[in-house]
């Protein structure tokens, strides 16, 4: 095809808003297409020359693309400039102004009858390869050569392209689209594609294999190493017990959801790549990682899903996501790393020795996991806790945000929990602590016991068993485990407040249930007012419970002040907890 039947298919797309239109467009140019060329316009119709995630530079900044005007305009350089602030758009420049073509550089291309997509792909190819000193010159000089062959309307989108300023209003779904509506009869059909695209990242692929072999042949797309591959993502819900009506299996493994940047890790070998959340290569950015690949991944190939947390290694703590961008650098990365370390936290396996592993389950996947990373403090596998109850899962929310991490990622163990790259469905489903909305009322409650505390905690406690005062039973009943809202030193000072009120066994009026046992057990003495997002029926807490054995609990409480003033019985009582559940 001839680049100027493709510029002028440009023209009219930038004429054109609607979606419908401009699918229209496209897909006639994508029925012209050789199958050999289809990939290229794919690109150029993004304004890319390759594939996003190939690191292709053209090294083509706005001084050098003045120079190639002004080389095949035989204009001043300081026409050419004046040129540009008037019209303000090189590709306009090269359009308007370029009017003498004295062919003298018509030794770098051989053309006969206009120049093809390929000749233009031949160009941009040059223009890339050419590195080090003096390549400025040869890039001009190339660019030069290009536009002195070319019409007015091509050297338009020429010069967008190299400048990277195309701009149609059309994204990866419009093409995906027109590719459809082109091959498969329909626009109908472009989930197909979507889903063959997220594996491989290739539009222009996409578009090759479906112009040459149809369906038949996207379904054959696959992932491959090195190449990325779009990361699963996490649905959310509005309100917690959502998640146990949502995420289609009983079974639950709830993962702790660290703050840090995604990781798309690919080894083959001792070759590893690295992918950022959005494709791109990263890999020289952390090239510990890298080496903890290398060295602690226990299988040949391997395609890794994770999340790179910056990591204080004397203390075992993470550090929020700010601290990590430090090492996003192209310069003194080795520096930044030695200052900054990043811990590799793994939480899926998608490829394994020559096999996909997208069709197993997440439990699959998890063994397979297990398996292959030999843990260490540099990379391990994310913590998490395997349960049906949805307490727990508010329990383990709980202790992830006492170890300073987001929150929590629910996974579900249903034996269609495959790995569905690209997609935001309910099989992952991520609960943060900023969705907790409050109670309205907070809750005096009395701590009869503690947790002991592990990572940054492990020199104090890592939450509070708090109870409710039943005055007919002149009982204490458990409502919820209280670890957030504790400044640092107060947190610090629980064991030293605590001290004298620890006892060896459960007080006699406290009614605890085995699976929230605490390693210490306290007088009940101590008030706390406490605020928390919902009362929900427990079957682990005795509070107010019901005839089927089940209590209420709070859910996300959260330390509000001490309450000196209150002893024990002034409490809240359960009956209160029982009618404020039933207004809610
Ligand atoms: P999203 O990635 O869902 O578009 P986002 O970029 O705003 O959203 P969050 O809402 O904070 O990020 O949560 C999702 C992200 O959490 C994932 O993309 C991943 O980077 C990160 N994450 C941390 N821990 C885990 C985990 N255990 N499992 C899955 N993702 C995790």
């Amino acid at each position: 095809m001839l680049f100027k039947d493709l510029s002028e298919a440009f023209e009219e797309l930038e004429k054109v808003s609607s979606q419908t239109e401009m699918i229209k467009i496209l897909a006639d140019i994508f029925k012209q297409a050789d199958e050999d060329e289809i990939d290229k316009i794919c690109y150029y119709t993004l304004g890319e020359t390759a594939a996003s995630y190939k690191k292709v530079t053209l090294g083509m900044a706005e001084k050098i693309v003045q120079q190639s005007i002004s080389l095949a305009s035989n204009l001043d350089i300081d026409v050419i400039k004046d040129e540009t602030n008037n019209l303000g758009d090189l590709g306009e420049v090269a359009f308007t102004i370029i009017e003498n073509n004295d062919n003298r550089f018509k030794t770098f291309f051989d053309i006969e009858n206009g120049l093809t997509i390929q000749d233009i792909d031949n160009g941009l190819n040059k223009i890339t390869m050419s590195s080090g000193s003096g390549s400025a010159e040869v890039k001009q000089k190339i660019l030069a050569a290009m536009l002195s062959i070319a019409s007015p309307i091509e050297r338009k989108y020429l010069v967008r392209l190299i400048t990277r300023t195309m701009e149609f209003g059309v994204g990866e779904a419009t093409v995906l689209n027109a590719l459809a509506s082109a091959f498969l009869g329909s626009k109908k059909e472009k989930p197909k594609l979507e889903a063959a695209y997220n594996l491989c990242s290739d539009i222009g692929l996409i578009a090759h294999v479906l112009d040459k072999e149809r369906l038949t042949g996207i379904k054959k797309i696959n992932i491959t190493l090195h190449i990325p591959m779009k990361p699963m993502l996490a649905q959310r819900v509005s309100k917690f017990s959502e998640i146990k009506q949502k995420i289609n299996s009983s079974l639950i493994a709830v993962e702790e959801k660290y703050d840090g940047e995604r990781i798309e890790a690919h080894k083959d070998g001792q070759t590893v790549t690295l992918f950022s959340r959005r494709l791109t290569d990263v890999t020289t950015q952390y090239p510990d990682i890298v080496e903890n690949v290398k060295r602690y991944i226990k299988t040949e190939q391997a395609i890794l899903d994770g999340e790179a947390v910056a990591y204080n290694v004397k203390e075992d703590v993470f550090y929020p996501f700010q601290k990590l961008m430090q090492r996003r650098r192209k310069y003194n990365v080795e520096e930044y790393m030695k200052n900054i370390p990043v811990k590799y936290m793994l939480f899926d396996v998608i490829y394994r020795d020559g096999q996909s592993l997208m069709k197993k389950s997440y439990p699959e996947r998890r063994k397979n996991l297990e398996e292959i990373v030999e843990k260490n403090n540099l990379i391990n596998v994310a913590n998490r806790r395997l349960t049906d109850n949805l307490d727990e899962v508010d329990e383990f929310f709980q202790e992830c945000l006492n170890n300073n991490l987001e929150g929590v990622v629910c996974k579900s163990c249903s034996p269609r929990s495959y790995y569905q790259a690209g997609a935001r469905k309910y099989y992952w489903i991520k609960w943060k602590k900023d969705y907790a909305s409050e109670l309205r009322d907070t809750l005096d409650l009395v701590v009869i016991g503690a947790y002991s505390g592990r990572g940054r905690r492990r020199n104090t406690y890592g939450s509070l068993l708090c109870t409710a005062y039943n005055p007919e039973k002149d009982a204490f009943q458990t409502v919820c485990k209280l670890g957030t809202g504790f400044s640092d030193p107060e947190l610090e000072n629980l064991p030293q407040k605590f001290r004298q009120f620890l006892i060896n066994s459960k007080p006699a009026r406290a009614e605890v249930l085995k699976t929230v046992e605490p390693t210490y057990y306290f007088t009940p003495k101590i008030v706390v007012e406490v605020l928390g997002a919902e009362l929900t029926k427990s079957p682990i807490h005795t509070c107010a419970q019901d005839e089927t054995g089940k209590g209420i609990s709070l859910r996300f409480p959260r330390f509000i002040r001490w309450r000196p003033e209150k002893s024990p019985e002034d409490a809240t009582t359960t009956t209160e907890i029982l009618n404020m559940y039933t207004e809610q």
